[in-house]
């Protein structure tokens, strides 16, 4: 009797364990689903925001976005002086004519101005090559641009074949930017004929002529009576915010009796000015190059005494009365007028040089607080282990970057948890950025500010040198924006106002970041913004201007993009991008293609999403306009502009300083495991080489 029931007993069991399992498995699937569900969600949302700021006659395209941003530069230095007619590759016009058709096929290329083009078509070397020959290989470092004069050659990707190019194609154009893999291969399949030009002469021409063109309207400045008070700090800032403007043979520039509010200089060209006199127009004189006029529309209300008209081409450097009245304080200039010029007093020239610094004397910057000290040595952390997931027992990496990685340490005595950022040596030496290494180490540790990362330590061995920073346990800004698809407008708000505190900090000790973007804003335990990445940081003094290539290049201002030098308005420039992409999901000038993202920053049209309140884009426009003097923070105000635009409103600067605003990011902030707010990575076991050059020495 017992036998029969224990067995239907054990048949019910293992029925109800089957279902058990069933339903475990159930759960499983609905939980993978579910995730499934949440991604397809997050990517909708993604791509909404893009479809919505996508421009209307793109409207059917599928928005193209770059899978991983990393940063790029070119490392070379730039010679101070090159001579460029030893460069020079003598062509006929006919070839000239052929180079120049070929540069305004390209999409990126036609951009650079008509002096850029032509110093291009004069440098281009002849290379021959014969059928078979490899001309580009995938996977290498390029540093050449090509364009085709004869022949035909074909691109392959991954062994695939892509395209053949033929005469008057460019390729690897990229390249003359800075340094970057080679994404497919190039092979002649004919005899070919090729013009090149290598980067290093490319930005070299370029920097140096840019150089040289500064010096000069500076020299044209100098001689206008109003602004013969200025220092060349205060004239470097107004070529900042000129703009180049052309006329044709016979238009009139100004004209007398109309009101005039523009101001000058002749660049290329000649002009005639001429006045009415009993009805007649009598020629006065003819103006040429380095001249300039209507100066007095910049310092008062007038009407136009004379009228100005081109006598054939000519490119004039103006600034309007509205730009430059924010580019320099009213006070700074020499007034007078036809008749009477005042006396340069030196009480005058003290006010003037106290206005100037006006973005550097921050009254509301927060004191620096001494961070603390700590003896850190290498022996004292430990990594801290995954503690579950497929991870389980190998050591936390928060990221990796260009260099190296970020791990997670921890002191066995004082609990606390570092972020070590671990860089290898060989590497360093290889992309020959040892002074860029020296100088974020330099940079980082003379900072104390709560809106960046804090540096405890720093040491080095035979293959690594390591930076151990304060951890920010919240993981990246841009993990987060990914999450949420975009953000909304307080907590971009919040985000942006630390960033705008860590800026006023930096560029007040006369430091430029040049790298900002969501990857490398961290969240602190609070919700609090921080900037870590200082790999391209830089010490400028006001007035100077810096050459190299570095950013990332959705990022990246076309004063960089065009090698005309740049300063501190790079970072209120990427402050807009910054905003937009927060708001937005994606940032404004973005492709798969870097070429074309290089194309839409030199067209500089912002296109927003019919969501995006006014005052937002108020602000992004102002931060990224095209001429570096005229962006918000880097005109006369300086940084307190930009705090005191209405899309800050709601901000109250002080208690944010303070730290005692309530973050809206902490909602971002999961809660679990220290390291649960950011992506897992398998642990690399691989060594970097030893190194021992020496560089190093000072770490
Ligand atoms: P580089 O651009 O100089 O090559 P990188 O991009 O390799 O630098 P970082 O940007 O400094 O290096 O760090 C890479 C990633 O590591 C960050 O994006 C972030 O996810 C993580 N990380 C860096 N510093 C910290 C920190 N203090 N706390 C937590 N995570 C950090
Ligand atoms: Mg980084």
């Amino acid at each position: 009797m017992l036998r029969p029931m224990e067995a239907q007993l054990k048949k019910l069991r293992q029925m109800l364990e089957k279902e058990c399992q069933l339903n475990q498995e159930l759960q499983n699937k609905n939980k993978v689903l579910e995730r499934q569900l949440e991604q397809k969600e997050r990517l909708l949302q993604v791509l909404q925001g893009q479809l919505d700021c996508a421009p209307q006659q793109n409207s059917n395209e599928m928005p193209e976005v770059r899978q991983s941003r990393a940063a790029v530069m070119a490392p070379e230095r730039i010679p101070e002086v090159l001579e460029i007619t030893a460069n020079r590759v003598i062509k006929t016009a006919s070839e000239k004519a052929r180079i120049v058709k070929a540069i305004h096929k390209n999409d990126f290329l036609r951009r650079l101005d008509e002096e850029q083009i032509s110093m291009m078509v004069d440098l281009m070397k002849v290379l021959d090559c014969r059928s078979g020959e490899d001309i580009i290989r995938e996977g290498t470092e390029g540093d050449s641009l090509y364009i085709v004069a004869e022949g035909e050659l074909k691109v392959t990707q991954a062994g695939r074949d892509l395209r053949t190019v033929s005469s008057g194609d460019v390729f690897g154009e990229l390249a003359i930017l800075y340094n970057c893999k080679r994404t497919a291969s190039v092979k002649a399949i004919t005899t070919v004929k090729l013009w090149c030009i290598e980067r290093q002469t490319y930005r070299s021409i370029m920097t140096n002529k840019s150089k040289k063109k500064r010096e000069q309207i500076m020299g044209f400045l100098k001689t206008a009576r109003t602004l013969k008070a200025l220092k060349d700090v205060q004239l470097s800032k107004i070529i900042d915010s000129m703009e180049e403007v052309k006329f044709q043979n016979n238009e009139v520039i100004v004209r007398e009796g109309t009101e005039g509010n523009t101001f000058y200089i002749i660049l290329k060209g000649e002009v005639l000015v001429t006045k009415k006199v009993n009805e007649q127009q009598k020629i006065i004189r003819k103006m040429g190059e380095g001249e300039h006029f209507g100066e007095l529309a910049l310092i008062r209300e007038i009407l136009r005494t004379a009228t100005c008209t081109a006598v054939g081409a000519v490119t004039c450097f103006s600034i309007d009365k509205e730009v430059f009245e924010e580019t320099i304080p009213f006070e700074s200039l020499e007034l007078h007028d036809e008749n009477q010029f005042l006396q340069k007093n030196d009480s005058q020239a003290e006010r003037i040089s106290s206005l100037v610094s006006v973005d550097l004397l921050e009254d509301d910057v927060k004191p620096e607080k001494v961070g603390p000290e700590t003896s850190l040595k290498p022996k004292d952390l430990v990594p801290v282990l995954y503690q579950e997931g497929s991870y389980q027992g190998e050591p936390v990496t928060l990221g990796v970057g260009g260099f190296g990685k970020v791990e997670l340490v921890t002191t066995l005595q004082h609990r606390t948890y570092f972020a070590m950022k671990k860089i290898s040596k060989q590497h360093v030496v290889a992309k020959k950025q040892e002074a860029h290494i020296l100088l974020e180490k330099k940079i980082l540790q003379a900072i104390q500010c709560d809106f960046i990362v804090r540096l405890h330590a720093a040491f080095k061995d035979s293959r690594y040198v390591y930076m151990i920073m304060e951890f920010c346990p919240g993981g990246e800004i841009w993990t987060k924006l990914k999450e949420a698809g975009r953000f909304q407008e307080n907590i971009a708000m919040f985000i942006t106002a630390c960033v705008v505190e860590a800026f006023a900090y930096l560029h007040n000790k006369g430091i430029l970041y040049r790298d900002l973007k969501p990857e490398n804003l961290m969240l602190d335990s609070k919700g609090y913004v921080k900037l870590v990445d200082f790999g391209f940081a830089k010490e400028l003094s006001r007035g100077e201007k810096t050459y190299s290539f570095c950013g990332t290049p959705e990022y990246i201002p076309p004063e960089i993009i065009q090698n005309q030098g740049h300063d501190f308005a790079v970072d209120f420039w990427s402050l807009g991008v910054l905003i937009y992409e927060l708001l937005v999901g994606s940032p404004p000038f973005s492709s798969s293609d870097p070429q074309k993202i290089y194309a839409k920053i030199l067209d500089g049209v912002l296109n927003f999403p019919s969501y995006m309140g006014e005052g937002a884009k108020s602000l992004i426009s102002k931060l990224c306009r095209s001429r570096p003097g005229q962006r918000l923070g880097n005109t006369k105000n300086g940084i307190k502009d930009v705090r005191n635009h209405r899309w800050f409103n709601s901000i109250n600067w002080h208690k944010l300083r303070m730290g005692q605003l309530e973050a809206p990011t902490i909602r971002l902030i999961r809660k679990g495991p220290c390291y649960i707010n950011f992506d897992r990575f398998p642990y690399d076991k691989t060594q970097a080489e030893e190194e021992f050059s020496g560089w190093d020495c000072d770490f």
